[in-house]
């Protein structure tokens, strides 16, 4: 038997020289949490309590596989997202917290207007999160995601179901479409495509690029908004006219990715930043 304090000693020890401090106590309680069913409020108050050995048997293999930098996500096999619980693995990106607030502009955008009830699309959805969380909170969408990774589009289905909500998922390829995609038109367009060059992923904790889908991360040093300028040519074509595309984007391409957009059709075009501070979002109408 160990104790909860003695599981945290073993954490500060073993993490300590890969995460800071407040990471190291904020994944044991999430392993604790999860593993052992405790709350983090009887955690805190109680650092006496008891583990049962076949839990500590668990948390030891946790704590082996979190020491080489796995994300806790992965491990777990979940994470939250926008109050919704998701499933992920390592064929999906884990959802971050500057994505909840890109979702967040959608709906305060489009909530309450006629767009609300209109088609959308999400390009390159991964786990889903994106296209779930929108038909989550405007039941009246008609909500479709793509994918170019049929693993990545069986995470983002199951992901539907859990939430129960029902989207249309299609396998293809935005850089080269040919599904029904190309047929349609939609009232909103979103997307959080690949944007990270090699000289971002320099600066990358080891725990992203060695863990997360190169495909859904990296892009080529040489074009590094090919995804951009091929959604907003895209969107030039599939928006009705009144529609609007949203876009997450690498911080340091604000003002190319502002005027790709009004080199084409868009108006209203309007740059935001996340909660650091950083150029990380951008909207547009046709
Ligand atoms: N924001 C993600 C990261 O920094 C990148 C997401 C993306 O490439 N679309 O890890």
């Amino acid at each position: 038997m160990k104790t909860v304090k003695q599981v945290s000693a073993d954490f500060s020890e073993q993490l300590s020289t890969i995460y800071d401090v407040n990471e190291v106590n904020s994944l044991c309680m999430m392993v604790l949490e999860n593993i052992v069913n405790i709350s983090s409020a009887r955690i805190k108050a109680f650092p006496e309590t008891e583990i049962p050995t076949p839990d500590n048997e668990i948390i030891a293999n946790i704590l082996t596989r979190l020491a080489t930098g796995e994300p806790i996500q992965y491990i777990l096999g979940h994470t939250e997202f926008y109050g919704l619980t998701f499933k992920v693995n390592p064929s999906v990106l884990i959802p971050r917290p500057e994505t909840e607030e890109l979702v967040d502009w959608i709906i305060s955008s489009v909530g309450g207007s006629e767009l609300a009830f209109g088609k959308f699309l999400d390009i390159g959805t991964g786990s889903g999160c994106i296209p779930i969380s929108l038909k989550k909170n405007l039941r009246g969408a008609e909500v479709s995601a793509i994918d170019i990774s049929p693993e990545a589009l069986q995470t983002a289905k199951e992901n539907a179901e859990l939430n129960k909500v029902d989207i249309n998922f299609i396998q293809d390829d935005i850089l080269n479409p040919e599904s029904d995609i190309l047929n349609s038109k939609f009232e909103i367009i979103i997307s959080n495509p690949p944007y990270v060059t090699l000289e971002d992923k320099k600066l990358m904790q080891a725990n992203v690029t060695d863990f997360e889908p190169h495909t859904a991360l990296f892009v080529p040093e040489d074009d590094p908004l090919i995804f951009y300028k091929a959604i907003a040519d895209f969107a030039a074509n599939h928006l009705e006219k009144g529609g609007m595309l949203f876009f997450e984007i690498n911080e340091s391409y604000g003002k190319q990715i502002v005027e790709i957009l009004s080199d084409k059709i868009f108006t209203d075009i309007e740059l935001r930043k996340d909660m650091s501070g950083k150029d990380r979002m951008v909207k547009a109408t046709k």
